[in-house]
Order: structure tokens, then C-alpha cells, then sequence
């Protein structure tokens, strides 16, 4: 039997997971002697052995990978032998070697879980248990490389046993940053809103009694404060959404396992994956019992210890939204909290472990049997995409304006920044500057090109173009969109992109958002659009979709709607009516907007009767879950090819509708055939795009996609054809196409430049 050495490198995500441990103990099982060291792309193994024993270890690498790392390729060449006594871990030479391996906060593992779960351990019931393969990371952090005098652990000494697992290569804790013990951890306590502490030896338990009589608890999560209710109390959610400000946009329910999810929502396996995965994002799933007009559920699993002991304390599914007030960004720090939420909490559950970097919760959705991430924050942050393309320089890429995030791209790495939310208060935009701050850190890169949205008053193109030394790239929004997909496929481009969302600003200075581009990276051409609508008082048109409504079957029925049929405008003063009617008939504040968002609020308030939005999305957002699943009729459209772009008007559709209406057939059908009515046209034009231009892939992005209804028939409709997955189809994952498009526009530009020269 003849020795032999082999290089094996590891690529993906495979730092900061308990990887080089994972390998040290493989090669000790299976008899292989060398070492493991981290390096820029992945990790990088010399090992030495019999060609039997080699195989079986490669194999083992990926087969037993440790549950939060994510194999992408393993490849091998042969080295001389070595005679290696023994495996060692090395530690990595360079700083910037360690640059990119922040890892994102995990899941607590099932081998902590047990832990904490048995009496006899030393972490019984210790909220702050965690392992190479489970615990905080990026939330903790406070500059690069990733080790624990860089994180909030740094006050805490480890204890003698916690140093001795920390030491130890065959140990679980080998190299586990921020292991911590009861002896030596961080520590929990409860707090009365007037800042008393409370006397108990266990603050969980005293705070699920809280809970379970109904209280309010305001508890020091991973990312941020959250505050937690009896999801089965009635009377609790309502004293939350009351005190919170939040009379109607759904809450997230966290529960104890998946038998406790599969009592709330019918499943399918892609969800149940999704919500045990070690990301453990809020899983939006259909409810089992639908109690009024939303179909939809927001369910998650424990994710910290301290959330599993009070899941089983509790005995109930928990509501577990963010602890803010309404619009502002969720709360970090106990001090804050104290003042903030007093006024909600009835119980504060809080430590003393620092969260250096608010990290929300990720929210998720299965569409087309896949997941499609619908908010990127906690699980994923700060994960690398990587497209194989090259970064010519750093680029920093803004965002639009609503759920924002931003972009650090650097060598063939994009970096998306953790949901922020809407660039509306100072707060937000204080956590904005200072989320862009730290990434910039973690990554090592300044970037010197900036990228931002074309609107000019979006703080986020103010703060781009604020930034001294950078040169600046103002990108289309709906090209973002459609790069940004184009990216995450590794597509080289050209595409039909289908980018339809509320709004965005067009080249043209208006407002777009139903658009069907043929784009590449550096450039687009416009191939379709929508019929525009007018917006009777610009944004307040978006929060009164019944002047959206109104503008609609004026247009559509030529000045003769049968408003007098309608519910919805019996609701509606006669004079606000005929002041929208002037407005618009003048011209005066009434910007025209092609979203396809809007059709769906015009739509939505029409038949269900909703004048008001009270959060963003919400009437869409209802008419997609009221639609009835079986339903396969549609209504006629016009598309109208002799203009450039070509436009789809969906006037004869609202006809229609109201025809439907006022025969008395059901909403439910109404939206479901308005439903069908959009995706069919957006397969034909979309085709007919690749029928004059040539077969190309199909993307789909924008904020509408989020609607799986509307998202799965598209996706139907083509072979070749793709939407986000790993950043939002709506505003939340523009920036990675911003990124993209600046650094192509930046390349294109300079061999301009170099061909004028050659020229010369
Ligand atoms: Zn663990
Ligand atoms: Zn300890
Ligand atoms: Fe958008």
C-alpha cells in the first residue's frame, strides 16, 4: 500500500462554521495525517495517506460537513508525501485572509439544545450556550478577523473549563469564540418596566409565567429586542398591536418544534426545511384555519437557546415581533429599551452581553417549490454572493429607499448588508450609516465607486452622493431589479427581464414599475411597459387606493363608471371624489405610475373595499390571498405592439371585472382571474420579446413576485427562466443589482477609454 499526499481544497461557505475543527477530527477517525488552514476562498487541507483512506476522507468532507457550512466544490491535486505525524490546525497568516470569514449567526445546534435541556450538564437551562456549530456571530462582532477580544464576549473571561473546551481540537467548543458557561457567561435577568429587578433565580421561567398569564414581555433576542405574547390570547395580541402601533400588519408566531408549526399551517417539506434550516427564517406558510382574510402565516422556531427554554416554559405558540414602535428600527440596547418600550413591555428579559450590529429577523417564502428569501437579515448576513464575476474596483451600492439594504462588493465577492428597513427616521438612518461602516470593516475594502437609485430625492442617493473620493454610478431601478437576479444566477445576459413592483424612477424622470426589459449588466432597452395611471396626490394616492380606483374606471369606462354598483364608493364623501376627479382632470399633483402594484391596489380596493393602506402592501397584498386557488378564468387585455415600448393595458380587464362584479360572482374568482389575466400577458409579451430578439433566459424581479400566485404562474410559462432566491425580489435586494451594474458600466467605460486611446 503506497502513501500519498493530495491538496484538497474546500470552497463555499465553510469559515467561522466549525469547519477546520470538523476536519481535524475526520482525519484523526479515518487515519489521515497533515493539516487544514483557512484561506481567501475557503479552506485548504495537505493530506497524507493511503489512497483508500484519502477517498473515504474526501468523500466524508462533504457527506458530514457540519450543519451550518455549505459545500459548493471540493477539488484535488496530488503533492508529494509527507511524513506528517499527526493533523494540525494552522492558524491563518494574514489578516485579510480572515477578512471574509464573518460568519452569520446560527441557529442553536441540536448537541447545545440537548445540553441545555439535561439536568445534569453544567449549561442546563444557560441561555448563551452555543458551539463551533451554533451561536452568535456577526451580531457580535465589532471589527475583523472574527475572533473573540472583536466581539461583546471579550468582557467575559473564560472559566477553566470553558478555556479548556476552547483549547481543545477534539472538542465541540475548540476555537468557539463566544463559548460562555454559566460560571463565566453572560447573565440574564428580569426587569420591571420601572427598572426594578426582580428577585428569582430564573428570570426565563418567571417571564413564561408572565406570558402565560397574558403580559407583554420584552425580551434581549440575538439581533435586537423583541416583544413576545401569548400567540392564543386574544386579548394579548390585541393589548401588543395596540401598544405597539401596529392595528393590522400581520405578526410573526414563534413556536417550540415543528409539531407545534404543523397545528398552525399545512406545510410542505420545502417549508419545513426551510424553517429548521440553521438560517431559521420567519416561514410565511398557509395557515391551517384561516380567521379572516389572510391565508397566511408567519411562523418560526427557536433560534437561541433562551427562545427554546421559554418556548417550552411558556407552553404556547409566542407572537415574537421586533421590539420597536411602529416604523422605527428595532431596539439594541437595555437602556434604549427601558425608555422606548416601556410604555409595551410589562416585563423586560434582558443580559449583558453588547449586541454590537441589529439584525432582524429573515423572513422566507417557498415559491415555485423553492425558497425565495423575502427579507435578508439575520442567518444570512453577512454571507457572501458570489457570482464568478470580478469586481474591477470596491463598489458600494446604496439601495433604494423601503426596506433597505446596501451592497459591499469586492473581488468577486457582493456582500449584502442587513435589512435596515425604510429610510424614513434619523434612527434608521443613523443604523444605515452605521451598518455601512462596520461592512466596510468586516470586508477591508473602501470602496471607490458608489451606486445608487436614479430618484434624487431618496436619502440614499443624497447619502451616495454626499461620499467624497467615489466615483458615482446612478442606476435604473428596475435594471437593478433585474441584475440583481441576473447575478445571484451567475446569468451572463442578455435577458428578458420582468421587473414589476409599485415604483420606481424611470429614466424618463416618471415613475415605472411595470416593466419587461431586455437587459445585460451595463445597459437595458425598455421592450414593454403598463398603461399609466394617475395618482391623485402622489403618495397619497398610495396610501388612498380608492383615488387609484376612481382614476382607473374613470379611464376605463370613459367618464361613465357605474360608481353608484360600487361599495367602496359609498364610503367615499361625494366632494373628495370630485376634488380627485379635478386633480386629475387639471393635471395638478397627479404624476402618472406604471406599477403593476398599483393595478393590484386599484383592484384590491375596488372589490374587497379598502380606502385606506394601513402598511405598505396590505391591500396587494390581501387581494393576492383572497384569490380563489381553482379558479382558471381570466379577463381580456390589450397589448399594444405598435408603440415602442409596447404597452399592456389592462382597462378592458377592469371592465370586465366589474361586469363579474356587479353579476354578483365573488371576489375570490374576481382576483383570481385578475391573476391569471396579468401572468398570461406577461408570458406573451415576454415571449414575443424572445421571438424578435432571440432565445435568452427569462428574469423575474420586483416586489409583486413576493405574490406567489403571480410569481409561480410566470414561472410556469418558460423553460429557461428564474427569480430571486437569495436576496428579495422587491427593494430589499436592489442593491446587489446596483453593484453589478456599476462595476459593468465602470468596465464598459474604460475600454471606451482604452480603444479611444489606441485611436489616438
Ligand atoms: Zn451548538
Ligand atoms: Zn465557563
Ligand atoms: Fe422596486
Amino acid at each position: 500500500m503506497t502513501a500519498r499526499g493530495r491538496r484538497i481544497e474546500v470552497r463555499g461557505t465553510v469559515q467561522g462554521v466549525g469547519f477546520r475543527p470538523f476536519v481535524y477530527q475526520l482525519a484523526r477517525r479515518i487515519g489521515v495525517n497533515g493539516r487544514v488552514r483557512n484561506d481567501s476562498r475557503g479552506v485548504v487541507i495537505d493530506a497524507f495517506g493511503a489512497a483508500g483512506s484519502l477517498d473515504d476522507f474526501i468523500e466524508a468532507l462533504e457527506a458530514e460537513a457540519p450543519p451550518a457550512a455549505r459545500v459548493r466544490s471540493i477539488d484535488w491535486s496530488a503533492i508529494p508525501f509527507e511524513t506528517a505525524s499527526g493533523f494540525t490546525i494552522v492558524e491563518s497568516a494574514s489578516s485579510t485572509e480572515h477578512r471574509v470569514s464573518i460568519p452569520a449567526d446560527l441557529a442553536t445546534c441540536g448537541d447545545c439544545l440537548r445540553e441545555i435541556l439535561d439536568p445534569t450538564n453544567r449549561r442546563y437551562r444557560y441561555a448563551f450556550t452555543n458551539c463551533t456549530n451554533c451561536g452568535p456571530r456577526y451580531s457580535i462582532v465589532n471589527g475583523a478577523p472574527y475572533d473573540r477580544a472583536r466581539t461583546s464576549m471579550a468582557r467575559f473571561v473564560m472559566c477553566p473549563d470553558c478555556q479548556r473546551e476552547y483549547d481543545d481540537p477534539l472538542d465541540r467548543r475548540f476555537h468557539a469564540q463566544p463559548n460562555a458557561c454559566p460560571v463565566c457567561g453572560p447573565r440574564l435577568v428580569a426587569v420591571t418596566p420601572q427598572r426594578h429587578e426582580i428577585g428569582t433565580s430564573d428570570p426565563i421561567e418567571f417571564a413564561a409565567r408572565a406570558l402565560r398569564a397574558g403580559f407583554i414581555v420584552a425580551l434581549k433576542g440575538l439581533g435586537g429586542f423583541q416583544l413576545a405574547c401569548d400567540a392564543m390570547s386574544p386579548g394579548a395580541v390585541q393589548r401588543l398591536r395596540e401598544r405597539k402601533r401596529r392595528e393590522a400588519k400581520p405578526l410573526a408566531v414563534m413556536v417550540r418544534d415543528l409539531a407545534d408549526a404543523d397545528r398552525l399551517a399545512l406545510l410542505t417539506n420545502e417549508e419545513r426545511a426551510l424553517l429548521t434550516s440553521v438560517e431559521r427564517p420567519i416561514v410565511l406558510a398557509r395557515k391551517r384555519e384561516v380567521d379572516d382574510d389572510n391565508p397566511l402565516i408567519g411562523l418560526f422556531l427557536p433560534y437561541t437557546p433562551l427562545h427554546h427554554i421559554l418556548l417550552r416554559d411558556a407552553g404556547t405558540p409566542l407572537v415574537m415581533t421586533s421590539g420597536n414602535v411602529s416604523d422605527e428600527p428595532m431596539v439594541t440596547r437595555s437602556s434604549e429599551a427601558f425608555e422606548r418600550l416601556r410604555n409595551i413591555a410589562d416585563v423586560f428579559l434582558v443580559h449583558d452581553r453588547e449586541i454590537v450590529t441589529r439584525v432582524d429577523d429573515s423572513v422566507a417564502r417557498v415559491i415555485g417549490g423553492s425558497p425565495a428569501l423575502l427579507r435578508r437579515a439575520r442567518g444570512y448576513v453577512p454571507r457572501a454572493i458570489e457570482s464568478g464575476r470580478e469586481f474591477a474596483e470596491p463598489v458600494l451600492a446604496c439601495g433604494a429607499h423601503l426596506k433597505n439594504t446596501f451592497c459591499i462588493a469586492t473581488g468577486s465577492n457582493a456582500y449584502l448588508g442587513p435589512h435596515i428597513g425604510d429610510l424614513e427616521t434619523l434612527e434608521t438612518l443613523r443604523a444605515y450609516e452605521s451598518a455601512i461602516e462596520r461592512m466596510k470593516e468586516f470586508v477591508g475594502a473602501s470602496p471607490s465607486i458608489v451606486a445608487h437609485d436614479m430618484h434624487p430625492d431618496y436619502f440614499s442617493t443624497r447619502y451616495a452622493l454626499a461620499q467624497a473620493n467615489a466615483r458615482t454610478i446612478a442606476v435604473q431601478h428596475h435594471h437593478a431589479h433585474i441584475v440583481s437576479a441576473m447575478a445571484e444566477h451567475r446569468l451572463d445576459g442578455p435577458v428578458v427581464g420582468v421587473a414589476y413592483d409599485g415604483t420606481g424612477y424611470g429614466t424618463d424622470g416618471t415613475a415605472w414599475g411595470g416593466e419587461i426589459l431586455i437587459a445585460r449588466y451595463a445597459d437595458f432597452e425598455r421592450f414593454a411597459t403598463f398603461h399609466p395611471i394617475p395618482l391623485a396626490g402622489g403618495d397619497q394616492a398610495v396610501r388612498q387606493p380608492w383615488r387609484v380606483a376612481l382614476a382607473l374606471l374613470d379611464e376605463s369606462f370613459d367618464g361613465e363608471a357605474p360608481l353608484h354598483a360600487l361599495p367602496l364608493f359609498r364610503t367615499i364623501e361625494r366632494a373628495a371624489i370630485d376634488a380627485v376627479r379635478r386633480m386629475i382632470e387639471r393635471n395638478f399633483n397627479s404624476p402618472l405610475a406604471r406599477g403593476v402594484g398599483r393595478y393590484f391596489d386599484a383592484f384590491g380596493a375596488l372589490f374587497l373595499g379598502m380606502r385606506e393602506m394601513r402598511y405598505e402592501g396590505e391591500v396587494a397584498f390581501r387581494w393576492n390571498g383572497i384569490a380563489d386557488e381553482l379558479e382558471s378564468g381570466r379577463y381580456p387585455i390589450l397589448i399594444h405592439d405598435g408603440v415602442a415600448p409596447w404597452e399592456i393595458d389592462p382597462r378592458p380587464t377592469l371592465r370586465a371585472a366589474v361586469d363579474d362584479f356587479m353579476r354578483g360572482v365573488a371576489p375570490a374568482v374576481i382576483s383570481a382571474r385578475f391573476h391569471n389575466t396579468i401572468a398570461e400577458a406577461t408570458i406573451e409579451v415576454a415571449r414575443a420579446a424572445l421571438q424578435s430578439r432571440g432565445e435568452m433566459p427569462v428574469v423575474l424581479s420586483g416586489g409583486c413576485f413576493q405574490n406567489a400566485r403571480l410569481a409561480e404562474s410566470v414561472l410556469r410559462g418558460f423553460h429557461k427562466v428564474y427569480m430571486n432566491r437569495e436576496v428579495p425580489p422587491g427593494d430589499g435586494g436592489i442593491a446587489l443589482g446596483q453593484a453589478f451594474v456599476a462595476n459593468a458600466v465602470v468596465r464598459s467605460r474604460s475600454s471606451v477609454v482604452s480603444e479611444e486611446l489606441v485611436c489616438v
